[in-house]
């Protein structure tokens, strides 16, 4: 049992904030918009931080362009308002909690009242965010004392669709996720998305398309709170079917059946003599066929 008390976990929370997706959404379902989201974030998070006292929680919001920390972020560590602000508010709640959620509420309108958009670019930067995630889980490890361990996560929520641009980043994103032993949790709003279903599958984590939007703080207590070791116990939604179809790095199409460089494995749709990636000129038999053909069509 001693060792269940020093042991403690790192929860990274990627927020896909999209404004022109919750913008959308707002008017389909106004019972369901941003800030009910975000609720829902919080909540997962404040249980996360009271299962045990050295449980950590990050939240990210992942926007078109950029990502922002949303908690921690630098002006809870240097200095300190929102920490004195939530502690003299006295409700006898856990001091942390209301540190967090001030934070979260706080950043998240500055996030989506600075940025202005460019027309250019209304995906969002997924590949980025959990980039940043894996970054900054890193940093926390190193940062332990000797004999510490932490095990970390990442949950994804997402709403608007994949963006076929970011594969390539997506997938090296996934592979070193794979490689540090750190689970990646997908619980998607809309539309199926293939590649967080790949990198659930790959590192482990649990994908779920959630059924109704509105419940989502309770699929996020339900399914996605419990760690990999009280997963086992659980009977949690079955695991879905995984598109593993790639995209092509020419034109970024998901193909079945395409071509792979032997040097540095990119895909390509089309054949092309020199991979367009790593340059690599290919040697290949087509011309010979092709001058013994003429030699024979010669004489005739
Ligand atoms: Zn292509
Ligand atoms: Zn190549």
């Amino acid at each position: 049992m001693l060792c269940a008390e020093d042991e403690s976990s790192l929860l990274v929370i990627v927020v896909d904030v999209n404004p022109i997706w919750w913008g959308q959404q707002a008017q389909r379902e106004p019972e369901f918009t941003l800030s009910k989201c975000l609720d829902a974030v919080m909540v997962m998070g404040n249980s996360h931080m009271a299962m045990t006292r050295a449980n950590k929680l990050a939240v990210i919001a992942s926007h078109c362009q950029d990502s922002h920390f949303l908690y921690p972020c630098k002006s809870w560590h240097a200095g300190d308002s929102y920490g004195e602000e939530a502690s003299s508010s006295g409700d006898g709640k856990y001091e942390l909690l209301s540190v967090a959620n001030n934070l979260i509420a706080e950043k998240i309108i500055k996030v989506m009242s600075k940025t202005e958009m460019r027309a250019y670019s209304t995906d969002t930067l997924l590949a980025g965010s959990l980039a940043k995630a894996l970054c900054y889980i890193h940093r926390v490890t190193k940062e332990l004392g000797v004999g510490q361990e932490i095990k970390s996560r990442i949950l994804v929520i997402k709403a608007a669709d994949d963006c076929a641009l970011q594969y390539m980043n997506f997938m090296n994103v996934i592979f070193a996720a794979q490689k540090q032993n750190i689970l990646i949790d997908a619980c998607v709003l809309d539309s199926d998305s293939g590649l967080l279903q790949q990198a659930c599958d790959i590192t482990g984590g649990l994908y779920l398309k959630v059924p109704q939007k509105v419940a989502l703080a309770q699929y996020l207590l339900w399914v996605f709170l419990p760690d990999l070791e009280q997963r086992s116990q659980l009977v949690l939604p079955p695991p879905v079917h995984v598109d593993y179809r790639a995209a092509c790095f020419c034109h970024r199409n998901l193909i079945e059946i395409g071509y792979v460089c032997s040097v540095c494995l990119s895909i390509f749709c089309n054949f092309s003599p020199i991979c367009t990636t790593c340059e690599t000129a290919f040697k290949i038999q087509l011309p010979q066929m092709v001058k013994a053909k003429k030699k024979k069509h010669k004489p005739t």
